[in-house]
């Protein structure tokens, strides 16, 4: 069975009927099979033109979209609870129920009426279940983001020795066919969803049982669904090779026994929402372990790759770098930033096709007007694929293979030959099946109804038995307009009118007073009443009949052929869909590269080289988001550098980074990890020179956010994560710092920080940032020796602080927090109260010279130390420490705090 976990809805299941509450009506009996079959499932009941809701699945759909809740029938004696939304609005509500986080199980009828009439006088329509939506698995143009991939996931586990796990990850994205998998240890799911980010995630229920993996992945966001394994099930292996059609899974690139069994489970989870329906998915594509950069769930949101932290793609480094034209260049633009690559080789690849394109200054710019006509034809394919298609797609299709060819001819004309991914696009683009176009463009009307049913989407003259059928129709209707003048001036009526309705077909319609005449002879020998209406009446008459009889069913029969010729048309497309698929890969591919290219043209960005060194070295560094923000405002952003270890022998090198408030820290540390992300997704960057080994693990701990959703304190997630990072770090990493230590007490937070830098330049000898409002800190420079000073540089100008945004070597003088609360606004008095307050606070610790590294040993010699042969401090200190109430201080208050505590330790000793 199968269970959403998020907490959104139970839908509870109706009340089995009682014997003695009288007997349950077949149809009734009928809908309570179909719910029981879809527990886990808002039911969408389909009767005529509305689906219907009822029971439980109605009060929480009517609170859900706010519609009327009424009843329709007694159920075990109880008025049953119904809701209903029209078929044709169905999308709509569909789209809201989705973005709730509900699964909805939409059921057909699969007769008419009649046809199950033919059963017998008390049969009800069949009906079945023809497909579950759920978040991680639509189709609908109106249901996705054109820019954004809906993936699901599918996590499964397999051991490896006795108490060791390994997790496989599927990621499968319908809409255009997508499937990805990889492989992992526990410690690294957090971090492979959140590369994903998935809408849905489906998981092995017996992995649910691990307390620790359950964590992960409910506290992941999206709505886990656990599936549990039934009797007699197929074998994984047997499942993919049976939707892919081959005999063995040796074509899978020696997929690992994890990740097949999440690419099974994902297929088994297609299977049942599609029902039965095969989505055309590329083989599973694995990606193995170290191929790209590790980035946790942590880092991502605090480096605000695809999203700010307030959920926003606006402002997030992928919005800021994107200049693609097509959607699916969009999602392979994201994909790439999500996943930054580690093999230099791969890396410059990709580069010498963005630096091709700005060397091709025309040719590029011929690229991109051909790429704004590409439609998003991957996931019309899709749609075709799972019959949900319409003539739009099928135009789609036909759009963007004629935009691939242009845009491989536009790529043949240039002198030079392209470099080698470049040209493995054109070369794809250009396979553009040409027959296919060909046919779809002489079968495509101009303009197309979104609907195939609504029919006339066919070419005139595409089809001479289309054509015929169209034209009796056609001319049908000019006899009926022909019928009308004849009547009228047979009756001497002239507001005489054919009109057509639903209820009546073809009538005739006159004024009252005329129409009491065609009720008597002689004209009541021609005309028939059919309805007499306030001020008119209705009248039909045999020839009016056959007229219509024969305009139905030239209409008919026309619009079955019209339907023929799309299922052809589809077919046809169908068997090309590894071709189009092709080409539409080939076009995001080419989009992103040309993206890349005018981006660093208009931003004079400039190519960076990625190799398997340690060192990390950027000249004329910028914040790419920040940057552009300025620049809308008309100001300059102020480039830096940023050098940890030009050589291996420097290798690990830490920066601490000082200053007051606002000064540029934060910034400052965040633009070095965007530019390492985009040089290693192969992405030109904002700075004039970069030279960066690759970065295997990007850690990031920026600011103290809030996450009191999780129930956790703001320190309780700075040590957890800051714990996660001192454990994983190692050579390759790259660690970003920002503020730790913040969230506690001062003293607290300076020996967390204090020990966290020296096991970090002893352990784990990462590259390190590390921005701190601890002047302390500086002083371990004289101790460590890979450790530099570096400082935000900031002048005084009438007593007025000037933020320079530039970084230079060596420590903060001070930390102008009085000259911040300024600008801040604060009282005057105030202002010059804590100026004298200062001046005497600076006075104490001049005259007591002991540094506060010398007090301390060395993290190595510390380690030896027991915490409880430590001085426990003063009386007078731990009573004043007692009195601190650190949640409620401001930084100011507790920087004051701070000096204080160091007055009154010194007064003592
Ligand atoms: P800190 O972390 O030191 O408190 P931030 O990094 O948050 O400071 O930066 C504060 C503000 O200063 C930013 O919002 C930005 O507007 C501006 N700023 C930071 N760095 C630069 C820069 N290099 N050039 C121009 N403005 C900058
Ligand atoms: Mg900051």
């Amino acid at each position: 069975m199968v269970s959403p976990m998020s907490a959104q809805v139970p839908y509870a299941a109706p009340p089995p009927a009682r014997p003695d509450a009288g007997p349950v009506t077949p149809m009734m009996a009928q809908y309570l099979e179909i719910k029981a079959a879809n527990p886990d499932c808002l039911l969408f009941y389909r009767m005529g033109d509305f689906y219907e809701l009822f029971f439980a699945d109605a009060e929480a759909a009517s609170r859900a979209l706010g519609i009327v809740l009424t009843k329709r029938g007694r159920h075990n004696g109880d008025d049953i609870p119904m809701c209903g939304v029209p078929v044709e609005r169905a999308d709509d509500y569909l789209q809201r129920l989705i973005a709730l986080g509900h699964r909805v199980a939409v059921c057909e009828q699969m007769e008419n009426p009649a046809e199950a009439r033919k059963r017998g006088a008390k049969s009800v329509v069949r009906r079945d279940v023809v497909r579950l939506v759920t978040p991680g698995t639509i189709t609908e143009e109106r249901l996705l983001e054109p820019g954004r991939a809906n993936w699901f996931a599918a996590i499964a586990r397999v051991r490896e020795s006795e108490d060791i796990w390994v997790y496989g990850l599927a990621g499968v994205e319908i809409s255009t066919g997508a499937f990805v998998v990889c492989e992992m240890a526990q410690g690294a799911l957090g971090g492979e969803i959140a590369r994903l980010e998935p809408s849905e995630i489906i998981v092995a229920a017996s992995v649910m049982e691990d307390a620790q993996a359950g964590a992960v992945l409910t506290g992941a966001g999206p709505p886990v669904v656990p599936v549990a394994r039934e009797t007699g099930e197929v074998s994984n292996d047997r499942r993919l090779e049976d939707y892919f059609g081959v005999a063995t899974l040796d074509g899978f690139g020696q997929l690992t026994r994890a990740e097949r069994a999440a690419a099974s489970l994902a297929i088994s989870y297609i299977e049942r929402t599609q029902a039965g329906q095969r989505p055309p998915l590329s083989f599973p594509q694995r990606r193995g372990r170290g191929e790209v950069m590790e980035i946790d769930a942590a880092t991502r949101a605090n480096l605000e790759i695809t999203r700010t932290l307030a959920g926003k793609s606006e402002g997030s480094l992928v919005s800021a770098i994107d200049m693609t034209l097509t959607p699916s260049g969009g999602r392979l633009l994201a994909a790439r930033i999500a996943s930054p690559l580690m093999e230099p080789q791969a890396i410059a690849q990709r580069l010498d096709g963005v630096e091709w394109l700005i060397a091709h200054n025309g040719l590029r710019e011929d690229i991109r007007l051909a790429l704004r006509a590409a439609p998003d034809f991957a996931r019309a394919l899709s749609r075709l694929a799972l019959q949900r298609g319409g003539p739009r797609d099928l135009a789609s299709i036909r759009e963007g293979l004629t935009c691939a060819r242009d845009i491989a001819a536009v790529l043949n004309r240039a002198g030079d030959e392209p470099p080698v991914q470049l040209a493995q696009a054109a070369s794809l683009a250009r396979a553009a099946p040409p027959a296919l176009i060909e046919h779809l463009s002489g079968l495509l009307a101009q303009e197309l109804p979104l609907n195939r049913r609504d029919g006339n989407f066919v070419r005139e003259g595409f089809n001479a038995d289309l054509d015929e059928l169209r034209a009796l129709r056609d001319a049908s209707r000019k006899v009926i307009a022909s019928l009308q003048a004849r009547y009228a001036s047979e009756t001497g009526v002239k507001t005489l009118r054919i009109k057509h309705n639903n209820m009546l077909g073809y009538f005739l319609e006159v004024p009252q007073a005329a129409g009491e005449n065609f009720v008597q002879p002689p004209l009541n020998a021609t005309f028939i009443h059919r309805q007499t209406m306030a001020g008119a009446m209705r009248f039909t008459t045999t020839e009016l009949g056959e007229l219509e009889s024969k305009i139905a069913s030239a209409a008919d029969r026309a619009l079955a052929l019209e339907l023929d010729l799309f299922d052809s048309a589809a077919a046809r497309t169908l068997e090309q869909a590894q071709a189009i698929k092709d080409a539409a890969d080939a076009l995001a591919m080419i989009d992103v590269c040309a993206s890349n290219a005018e981006l660093a043209v208009r931003r004079n960005w400039s190519r960076p080289l990625v190799d398997g060194s340690l060192t990390f070295i950027i000249e004329g560094g910028r914040h790419p988001v920040v940057e552009a923000a300025l620049a809308r405002q008309g100001k300059a952003f102020v480039a830096n550098a940023c050098t940890l270890g030009v050589a291996d022998a420097q290798a690990g090198q830490l920066a601490i980074v000082t200053g007051p408030n606002m000064a540029g820290k934060s910034i400052y540390l965040r633009q070095n990890a965007l530019i390492a992300i985009l040089a290693q997704a192969g992405c030109y960057v904002p700075a004039a020179n970069a030279h960066i080994g690759a970065v295997d693990r990007l850690f990031s701990r920026v600011g103290a956010a809030d996450d009191l959703a999780r129930g956790r304190s703001t320190f309780m997630v700075e040590m957890v994560e800051t714990a996660a990072i001192l454990n994983q770090a190692g050579l390759r990493s790259l660690v970003i710092l920002d503020e730790i230590g913040r969230g506690t007490a001062t003293f607290d937070g300076l020996s967390i920080a204090w020990a966290a830098l020296e096991y970090l330049h002893e352990i784990n000898r990462s590259r390190t940032l590390f921005a701190t409002h601890f002047h302390e800190l500086t002083q371990l420079a004289a101790k460590l020796p890979r450790l530099v000073n570096l400082t935000m540089r900031v002048t005084d100008w009438k007593g007025e602080v000037i933020f320079l945004h530039e970084v230079a070597h060596g420590a903060a003088d001070r930390s102008y927090g009085i000259q911040v609360a300024r600008l801040a606004g604060l009282p005057r008095v105030v202002l010059e109260r804590a100026q004298h307050l200062l001046a005497q606070f600076e006075d104490n610790e001049r005259a007591r010279p002991g540094r506060i590294v010398d007090d301390l040993p060395l993290f190595a010699a510390a380690a030896r130390t027991t915490p409880a042969a430590q001085d426990a401090g003063s009386p007078a200190v731990l009573e004043a420490l007692a009195a601190l109430s650190p949640d409620e201080m401001s930084p100011r208050e507790a920087l004051d705090a701070l000096y204080e505590l160091r007055r009154l330790a010194a007064a003592q000793k």
